[in-house]
């Protein structure tokens, strides 16, 4: 594949964590339900062949193999000069919360990705589910099997996964402000980051202002509203059908997805839009020639009126 240049930025590339750790921006979300197999391999392959150098990943997506894979691609053929060069996200999953376990169970994802250590590792959920390997364990009536694991103690977990050299960075994924302090005041390793549901919708404003007041770094997950995600009801909007950002997109020469991501970047959030379809992945990188005035990103906080999508119903 031919190899284009990559392009040029008009703002902050990367956000930097605490550690001094450079965390880009922009990532490519691998949780996939539209593609087949082998699909995310070359999405990732791709993706780094048009720039990007972050892929978000989760032991439940059940592929960071393919990631892996992607991944020694780009090193095999020389795009990369060290896997180093891509930023790893992975998450521990409900399953994993057992602080005795988390070590073993962890390295079964770096083998998958086929790293020695993660730039960062985050907390799935705040809810521990039955300890093994069986994602989604229910009893014979159909419900959910839990676990009485402390997420303070999950989190001491976590930072000797740092002291492991596992882990370069840890953060938490699906946390609210309660749930944060808790570990912000228990914490020897401070969270540097919260990953949570953001897209026009549903702001997450007052989270997201809390933990950007802490230091914590924030990521948005489904940034486009995922328009296919299986917890889509039927009755939620679909950005791509928004009056108001098509407009925008218009006036601007730009797509809605464009629109819809430099909208959260300028939010100072980083983004971690999921295609496996290269004119999309292509689509989703081009975000940093243009920006938003005050009142576009005025008219797109019109549409913050919305119920998250990633909540059971
Ligand atoms: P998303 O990125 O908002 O939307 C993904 C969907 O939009 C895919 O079906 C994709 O289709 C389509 N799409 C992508 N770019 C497009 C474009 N330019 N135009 C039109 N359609 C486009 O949703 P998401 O995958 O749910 O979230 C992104 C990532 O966040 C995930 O992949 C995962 O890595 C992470 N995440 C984390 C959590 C968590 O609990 N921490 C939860 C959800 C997601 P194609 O792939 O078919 O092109």
């Amino acid at each position: 594949m031919q190899v284009e240049q990559k392009m040029s930025v008009d703002i902050a590339q990367f956000a930097v964590l605490p550690n001094g750790t450079n965390y880009p921006v922009i990532g490519l979300g691998t949780h996939n339900v539209t593609g087949g197999p082998g699909s995310v391999r070359d999405a990732v392959k791709y993706a780094i062949d048009i720039g990007y150098r972050s892929v978000d990943c989760a032991h439940a997506y059940l592929n960071e193999k393919e990631v892996g894979d992607g991944i020694q691609a780009k090193l095999d053929d020389g795009t990369i000069k060290d896997k180093k060069e891509i930023f790893i996200t992975t998450k521990l999953w409900d399953t994993h919360h057992n602080r005795q376990h988390i070590k073993e169970n962890f390295q079964k994802s770096l083998d998958n990705l086929k790293v020695n250590s993660v730039q960062l590792l985050i907390i799935h959920w705040p809810i521990s589910l039955k300890d093994g390997d069986n994602l989604f364990p229910k009893d014979k009536n159909d419900q959910f099997m839990f676990e009485n694991h402390d997420i303070v103690d999950t989190w001491k977990g976590m930072e000797e996964l740092v002291d492991a050299g596992m882990a370069e960075n840890i953060g938490l994924s699906n946390f609210n402000k309660t749930q944060i302090e808790r570990i912000l005041h228990s914490a020897r390793i401070k969270p540097c980051n919260l990953q949570v549901e953001i897209h026009p919708y549903f702001s997450n404003r007052k989270l997201v202002d809390f933990c950007l007041s802490k230091g914590i770094t924030v990521t948005a997950y489904a940034p486009l509203a995922n328009p296919d995600s299986p917890l889509r009801t039927g009755k939620e909007p679909s950005i791509f059908d928004e009056p108001v950002l098509k407009d925008i997109a218009q006036k601007k020469g730009k797509t809605i997805a464009q629109v819809v991501l430099r909208f959260i970047l300028q939010r100072n959030i980083i983004v971690i839009p999921k295609s496996v379809t290269p004119s999309r992945i292509k689509e989703n990188f081009d975000v940093f020639r243009f920006s938003l005035s005050p009142d576009e990103m005025e008219q797109i906080w019109t549409l913050d009126k919305y119920p998250r999508i990633f909540i059971e119903k």
